[in-house]
């Protein structure tokens, strides 16, 4: 049984990655917070594409569902750290996880839907 403490532990603050969103939620309320340009680092560092932007922003909705770091799965889009893959053009910016699979297009692991089916029965 989970406690209070860990509770608002699990839910005060999660993030996704250094250019990216952070989620910050209480008993009666949360933000997402996401910076307004987040950068890549290409030759010279620059703003990312739409496509990494809507990454960060579905990562954090997950997290908005109630999902916590701790349900990070370095399979998906729900990756805790993706590491940042910048094009030749901003719309070609990609996210890796777990190595080798690159974001957009975005997708789920059945397991992180699974984690999100079961706290929206
Ligand atoms: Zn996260």
């Amino acid at each position: 049984m989970e406690t209070e403490a860990e509770k608002d532990q699990a839910f005060s603050s999660t993030s996704l990655l250094s250019a990216g969103g952070v989620l910050v939620a209480w008993e009666s309320g949360a933000f997402i917070v996401v910076p307004a340009t987040p950068q890549i680092n290409a030759n010279p560092p620059r703003a990312v594409g739409d496509g990494v932007m809507l990454f960060i922003a579905v990562h954090e909705l997950i997290h908005a569902c109630g999902l916590s770091n701790g349900d990070h799965n370095p399979d998906d889009l729900f990756s805790g750290f993706p590491q940042a893959r910048a094009g030749n053009k901003r719309q070609d910016d990609k996210l890796e996880v777990n190595q080798q699979k690159r974001l957009p297009p975005l997708f789920l692991t059945t397991k992180t839907a699974g984690v999100i089916q079961a706290l929206w029965k």
